[in-house]
């Protein structure tokens, strides 16, 4: 937690994907989603493990027909980390992956059309233990509710969710999460506000269509960094074109940001002409290597003697560069001078000290 701004958390319900509670104050869980065709089993187990090992806490996987669904129930018997299927339109794709044993399906009730068909899915999700994800998106609205708001508003938005979460309830379904995603971050801001004054449900925060992996962080960071400070959102995604690794990553530095997850953080100068070792090169480096620290550490890497000790004594870690050289400092203590190519290897030996006396004392 933030000492200068402690977040509390908005009182929503708990549902549970697998081991995993989503809501109730439980940690704000990170979330991705395949890009790999589903009916290719053996490439969506590869993501899924390369999605898993980033630290990805849930994930989506697209169920767009039958070959995409057989791709999925082999994926299910190999996969321990809870599973979501992502269905729009045929309510028979929604029914087969929670028999498969999907952990929630996302649906769009908007789309999925008659009642009779929703109660089908919800009588499998009842079944099974199974969540749904109501995931109301601005390109998709129902044409009733376009037309009575004249665009995909924030309150077009809210509306479609409410009234999709209505229709759950009615057959007594409340093991519900919610999204409401636009492309623009503060309609998305607004509309999540909207929500979570009408609903105590989990939500799944996410700006749909963000962008590449700079623009689409920012934009996400924006929009979720002002809800999550709110205290609003149990769960995100940020949704980047491309490999869905750095969605993982850049959703846990987001938490790690808001003091919303513990772990290590990089921090590093933005180097200026006194800079005497590769800053940037170094902190990616080292940010690579860092990524399953669970202690909340602080690690410098700063280019000079000018500002670089001062900041790298004030971190558990840190390195500040000389002529080809690197002031290694632990804890405010000046461990050693190091080779500029050394230094990393020793940095990183002291972080896992720290992270196995963290362990101990957990
Ligand atoms: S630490 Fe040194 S190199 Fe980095 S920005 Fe400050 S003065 Fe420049």
């Amino acid at each position: 937690m933030s000492a200068g701004f402690p977040i509390v958390r908005r009182p929503t319900r708990p549902i549970q994907l697998g081991q995993l509670i989503v809501g109730d104050g439980a940690p704000v869980s990170v979330q991705s989603m395949t890009n790999t065709p589903t009916a290719d089993m053996e490439g969506t187990l590869d993501q899924v493990r390369a999605l898993a090992s980033a630290g990805c806490e849930i994930v989506r996987v697209s169920v767009p027909d039958e070959d995409a669904l057989r791709g999925f129930e082999a994926l299910r018997k190999n996969v321990r980390l809870p599973l979501v299927a992502d269905i729009h339109f045929d309510h028979k794709l929604a029914v087969g992956s929670l028999v498969a044993g999907a952990d929630a399906v996302r649906i769009n009730p908007g789309n999925i059309g008659a009642s009779w068909k929703i109660r089908e899915i919800v009588q499998a999700a009842k079944d099974k233990g199974a969540s749904i994800r109501v995931g109301v998106n601005a390109g998709s609205l129902e044409k009733d509710i376009l037309k009575a708001h004249g665009h995909p508003t924030p309150e077009a938005l809210v509306h479609s969710a409410l009234r999709s979460i209505q229709l759950l309830e009615d057959m007594n379904f409340f093991t519900i999460k919610i999204s409401v995603k636009a492309s623009d971050p503060l309609e998305n801001v607004r509309a999540y506000r909207l929500l979570s004054e009408d609903v105590d449900y989990p939500l799944h925060l996410g700006v749909t269509e963000a962008g590449t992996v700079l623009s689409g962080s920012v934009r996400t960071a924006a929009a979720l960094g002002l809800l999550l400070a709110d205290g609003i959102g149990d769960t995100i995604r940020v949704s980047l074109s491309g490999d869905p690794l750095p969605e993982v990553h850049a959703g846990h530095e987001l938490l790690r940001s808001l003091g919303l997850r513990s772990g290590a953080r990089v921090v590093a100068c933005p180097t200026c002409a006194r800079a005497e070792i590769d800053v940037a090169g170094l902190a990616e480096e080292v940010e690579k290597r860092i990524r399953s620290i669970k202690a909340p550490l602080k690690i410098a890497i700063m280019g000079c003697p000018v500002n670089g000790p001062g900041e790298a004594r004030e971190s558990d870690v840190g390195i500040a560069g000389g002529k080809g050289t690197a002031v290694l400092f632990v804890r405010g203590k000046v461990k050693g001078k190091l080779k500029e190519e050394e230094a990393i290897d020793a940095l990183i030996e002291e972080v896992e000290k720290l992270e196995r006396e963290f362990e101990r004392m957990a």
